[in-house]
């Protein structure tokens, strides 16, 4: 294999795991607010469910200070009964103290329904305290998971960042440059490996006769069908092989393409 190949091996390993990492941490944020999204849930019922209590309370407030009015204004009737003259406006005063008596009955039954309401309420928010104690803390786990994931994720990074610059310094910068050319049409992946005489870019099968170059040749050699600059992934050649297969050197027309 040439070995000008060896080094943009590495670098093509490095961006593509760099490429990996930058494409986990650009879903970071989408997961975080998925772990999110029980507890803003459960904080919208309880906002809800206060307000609801609230409105009962003051509908409950209310109508108690109906009633109060009310016994003041029966209060009255009944004392003025007895200033009345005549038997007539007396049992008509009476029916109206009688029909008063009615609605304040009536009050009373509007009362406890929002009593019995107001106890659910009070029930429901306890039941969502709860819950979004629970929700919290299952956000706080998992948001403390991501943060470590991200930390992870960007000392990684950072190390093979790293570790590029340093491999990129080696190499000839005409090839740095084709490697980049190629990496950019050919989706990141510049380089394929033979196996099986399959070139491993496009999973097509090449020639044998440039399965045998790319084994034993230096010269850079490209898929027929892909164009990735191609490189032996098989057992070193042993120097008999390279002797008796390197003599008349065939064609490579399927090669030198780029
Ligand atoms: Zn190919």
């Amino acid at each position: 294999m040439n070995p000008q190949l060896r080094p943009l091996i590495d670098l093509q390993a490095l961006d593509l795991r760099m490429a990996e990492i930058k494409d986990s941490q650009r879903k970071l944020p989408v997961l975080l607010e998925a772990a999110q999204a029980p507890l803003t849930e459960i904080i919208k019922q309880l906002t809800d469910l206060t307000a609801l209590l609230e409105t009962a309370t003051k509908e409950r407030r209310s109508l108690e200070k109906d009633i109060e009015a009310h016994d003041s204004q029966t209060e009255k009737m009944r004392t003025r009964l007895s200033e009345l003259k005549t038997n007539k406006e007396y049992q008509a005063h009476l029916f109206e103290i009688e029909m008063a008596n009615k609605k304040k009955g009536e009050i009373e039954e509007r009362i406890l329904v929002y009593m019995e309401k107001i106890e659910q309420q009070q029930k429901g928010i306890t039941e969502a305290h709860a819950k979004k104690a629970e929700a919290e803390k299952q956000f706080v786990g998992e948001k403390a998971r991501l943060d470590a994931q991200q930390a992870a994720l960007t000392a990684e990074l950072s190390e093979l960042e790293q570790k590029h610059k340093e491999i990129a310094a080696g190499v000839e910068k005409g090839l740095l440059t084709r490697y980049a050319k190629l990496r950019a049409s050919r989706k990141d992946q510049a380089l394929a490996p033979v196996r099986n005489g399959i070139c491993f870019g496009c999973k097509l099968q090449i020639s044998p006769q440039l399965v045998a170059q790319v084994k034993r040749s230096d010269a850079m050699l490209f898929c027929s069908f892909c164009g990735r600059l191609l490189y032996w992934e098989g057992e070193p050649v042993s120097d008999a092989a390279i002797s008796s297969a390197a003599a008349p050197r065939p064609d490579d027309e399927a090669g030198e393409s780029v």
